[in-house]
């Protein structure tokens, strides 16, 4: 089987996180969370201020420095088997750099999952994740302007690669196991 090299991409709650775990230790690829390098290079850092206002608020980190953070970290040994991006890229210009990358190294998206929820569920997801995961950014203002970043920010990026035929589409309104299962028989046929 040839390399498996996945896209997420949907709202903020949508289960790119719970879903890239599980996809990432079926098919032994690498699972990146930009928001978790963003929240990692918080923790390690001592003046915390830049790396917070992007993970405790509904500002998003520069293109500049994900691009960096990303290349960096699929140079790395453990992403040759391949890999399952969780919030990269997430706007079009992320895109269009990634692109970059990809074809200066000769590798390919198999394929780009969006995960479609509402926003009313979403809401409500979120509200719960805040209390059970101590996540600053998931308070009511923020999940509402964190929303608006997707729509107006990130949906660009979900018409570039549909432009391309590489997006799948799945509810991810559906129990945790049903999302995983669409998911994974998208991965296969990929
Ligand atoms: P969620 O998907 O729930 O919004 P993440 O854990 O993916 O949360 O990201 C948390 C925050 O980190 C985002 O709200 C954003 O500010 C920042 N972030 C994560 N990935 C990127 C990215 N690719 N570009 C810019 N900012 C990012």
């Amino acid at each position: 089987m040839k390399p498996v090299r996945i896209v997420f991409v949907g709202p903020p709650g949508s289960g790119k996180g719970t879903q890239g775990a599980r996809v990432a230790s079926e098919f032994r690829i690498s699972h990146l969370s930009t928001g978790e390098m963003l929240r990692q290079l918080r923790d390690q850092s001592d003046d915390d201020c830049k790396f917070s206002s992007y993970t405790e608020g509904s500002i998003l980190a520069p293109d500049d420095l994900m691009i960096e953070l990303v290349a960096e970290r699929l140079s790395l040994p453990d992403c040759q088997a391949g890999w399952l991006m969780d919030g990269f890229p997430r706007t079009l210009s992320q895109a269009q750099a990634f692109d970059g990358y990809l074809n200066h190294h000769g590798d390919q998206i198999t394929r780009v999952i969006e995960l479609v929820a509402d926003a009313d569920g979403i809401v409500k997801r979120l509200i719960e994740r805040a209390k059970s995961e101590n996540r600053p950014d998931d308070t009511p203002k923020n999940i509402v302007e964190r929303l608006k970043v997707y729509r107006v920010r990130t949906k660009p990026v979900l018409s570039y690669y549909r432009d391309r035929d590489l997006v799948t589409q799945i509810d991810a309104m559906q129990d945790i196991d049903s999302v995983f299962a669409d998911i994974k028989k998208c991965i296969a046929r990929s």
